[in-house]
């Protein structure tokens, strides 16, 4: 056990004796990195010829004028490659691996993604890549698993424990520990063993610094309110870490699936069912019950489904100074509706999250008060799901069709 990368006693790293090294060498390589202006500078060059990066910061001048209150204005991580933040990350780390001399990419996945988004970084280096997801994701997310293929990634279904996202980082962890000479594990979010947060930290903060002179410039002063989904914590510690030292509100919004008190959810800040234990290498909030086992966490939103969180999102909650609130599954897909109709905009079900927290407190501001949306990713995804949440007869009557046709 290594006594470093903690955050008022969250985070860590507590790791098997045979990876030490291989974290080590990870560390060092991101220190030299981030000593390096070059490397900020070349990061920031592909971001922006391979994924659309600065996103814009869109003024929501009818959800503004819908809710009478604050100025709505929302940060479009959606019209990253890949459709969401992710590609922030996956991208960053890539640079890093051809830092290493290393030539394979492994990474865990559940809605996949990430997976996706690694598979798509691999393809543009030239890295060989494996993506582990627990055997019901793979099952529930073809779509995805059919472009990780595609791209040239093979997804191995892991069969092992309850056959879901916890399960594919373990089977992650244990490809490492064998392949580590070759190899690097592309964890897909702000949690893991040390440097891991830090590191995903460090590749999203251009979230926050891009919209930091975008509101300043739009507006002439910081924004009020910052909001921002909360599943591992990627996307949210990616635009609040430009703020974190300015009298700006910050808002987490976790996943309060059927509500909070139905033990149905993966609020894990924000509801009474999360504690503090060690699990999957890092000391943090986890969904557990009394020995230790990990619940069994919903959403509607897949992405948002994880039972642990970032152990810097942990130490701000503590210390006050990121706020968490839950949103429940029927409240983002009015949040989500509401969206796409007044701003021709289609958040991702995961970033809707975010979206409801902001209706319910913008119309209690005044016009001079801005707030920031982070738009962590695009909807286009969720078809199937939200198709069903409306209970469209007409999709219906096109999945029946396509089915059938597959019979005959
Ligand atoms: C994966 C994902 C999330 C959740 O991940 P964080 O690490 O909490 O940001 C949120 N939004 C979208 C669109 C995602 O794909």
């Amino acid at each position: 056990m290594i006594e470093r990368g903690y955050y008022d006693g969250f985070g860590g790293a507590f790791l098997p004796e045979v990876l030490v090294a291989t974290f080590d060498e990870l560390e060092q390589t991101f220190r030299a990195a981030k000593a390096d202006e070059g490397f900020w500078q070349e990061y920031v060059r592909v971001m922006s010829t391979y994924s659309c990066r600065p996103t814009p910061l869109t003024f929501a001048e009818n959800l503004t004028r819908h809710f009478g209150g604050a100025r709505i204005y929302i940060k479009r991580e959606d019209l990253n490659h890949t459709g969401a933040h992710k590609a922030n990350n996956v991208m960053g780390q890539g640079l890093l691996v051809k830092r290493m001399g290393k030539s394979r990419v492994i990474a865990e996945t559940g809605a996949g993604q990430h997976g996706v988004a690694t598979a798509t970084m691999a393809a543009r280096f030239g890295f060989k890549c494996t993506i582990y997801m627990g055997e019901v994701d793979v099952q529930r997310q073809r779509p995805n698993v059919f472009w990780m293929e595609r791209l040239g990634a093979e997804v191995v279904p892991v069969t092992e424990g309850t056959r879901i996202l916890k399960d594919a980082i373990n089977e992650a962890f244990r490809d490492w520990v064998t392949n580590m000479d070759t190899t690097h594990y592309v964890l897909g979010t702000a949690c893991g063993p040390h440097p891991f947060p830090e590191m995903v930290t460090y590749f999203q903060s251009l979230i926050g610094q891009e919209a930091r002179e975008q509101v300043l410039a739009e507006t002439g002063r910081l924004p009020h309110r910052i909001y921002a989904c909360v599943g591992g914590g990627s996307n949210a510690m990616g635009i609040f870490n430009a703020f974190l030292k300015d009298e700006v509100e910050l808002v987490g919004v976790e996943a309060g699936g059927k509500g909070v008190t139905t033990g149905q959810h993966a609020a894990r800040l924000a509801s009474e069912d999360g504690s503090v234990g060690v699990a999957q290498g890092y000391k943090t909030f986890f969904l557990q019950d009394e020995d230790g086992q990990m619940m069994e966490t919903h959403s509607v939103a897949a992405g948002l489904d994880y039972v642990g969180v970032s152990p810097i999102l942990a130490s701000l909650k503590q210390s006050g100074r990121v706020r968490f609130e839950a949103a429940t599954d029927t409240e983002v897909v009015e949040a989500l509706q509401l969206t796409i109709q007044k701003e021709g905009l289609i958040p991702a079900l995961e970033s809707a999250h975010g979206f409801v927290q902001a209706f319910k407190e913008a119309p209690q501001m005044s016009a001079e008060n801005a707030i920031i949306i982070n738009q962590s990713g695009r909807g286009d995804k969720d078809i199937f799901t939200v198709a069903d949440a409306f209970n469209d007869p007409k999709w219906q009557a096109f999945i029946k069709a396509k089915a059938e046709a597959y019979h005959a």
